[in-house]
């Protein structure tokens, strides 16, 4: 089953804490043992698992980000938005996560985020669960 979900980021750089709805989506699919992807349909966005216990973790990763991809006048996309579709890329647009009795297996600090570089939109959320 593929189910669908919407983000919508308030900001032009923004990681989302998506962890509680991927796990709403596991009791929707009722999986109890097997495999969770979550991909991202769009080429300036992305997702990542990373700590979700200090806020200070994230902005640290936006700055980080921005500091290995500036925007560069030598940069030929049109959109102008260059820097958003590098940023995806490098993150990468899906991820899975192991799923036991019905959990998500992750460390004692690691969540799932939605990454936007492009923002603010609506953005979609696809997420497959496969059994074994
Ligand atoms: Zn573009």
């Amino acid at each position: 089953m593929l189910i669908k979900r919407t983000v919508q980021t308030s900001s032009r750089e923004q990681f989302i804490d998506i962890t509680d709805v991927i796990r709403e989506v596991l009791q929707e699919m009722d999986l109890q043992n097997g495999v969770v992807t979550v991909f991202v349909p769009h080429t300036t966005a992305g997702v990542t698992i990373n700590e979700n216990a200090d806020p200070s973790v994230v902005h640290d990763m936006l700055y980080a980000l921005d500091k290995a991809v500036p925007d560069d006048r030598h940069f030929r996309h049109a959109e102008g938005n260059s820097t958003a579709h590098v940023k995806s890329s490098v993150i990468g647009p899906s991820l899975q996560v192991i799923v036991e009795k019905g959990r998500l297996v992750l460390g004692t600090w690691q969540g799932i985020y939605f990454c936007e570089f492009d923002g603010p939109r609506t953005r979609s959320l696809l997420i497959k669960g496969l059994s074994g």
